[in-house]
């Protein structure tokens, strides 16, 4: 997956379209992250036990890799992300300043 734990990615689909973020996590295996404050869904929990209110809370929710670009740490431009092997080792690139993200 071209889009890892940690990286700083902006929407470019959706309502919130041109937001910044942070990658709190990955789940190659669907290609879901889920990102800090983006995509929030509200969790309503019960009471568990007697004398507690039951809550709203606000969670962030897994989605998509197509729903965003990668931001290079490098030129801090929304870019692709390409692969460069050519040294024998597979090394992540921005395709726009071409340095080792
Ligand atoms: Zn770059």
């Amino acid at each position: 997956m071209k889009i890892h734990q940690g990286d700083t990615i902006l929407m470019i689909k959706g309502k919130e379209k041109g937001k910044k973020a942070k990658v709190l996590r990955g789940f190659p295996a669907k290609s879901f992250i889920l990102v800090d404050g983006v995509n929030i869904k509200k969790i309503h929990k019960r009471p568990k036990k007697e004398g507690e209110k039951g809550q709203v809370v606000e969670v962030p929710a897994p989605f998509n890799i197509s729903k965003v670009k990668l931001v290079c740490p490098k030129c801090s431009k929304p870019t692709r992300v390409g692969y460069d092997i050519t040294t024998g080792k597979k090394k992540r690139i921005c395709q726009k300043c071409k340095a080792e993200i």
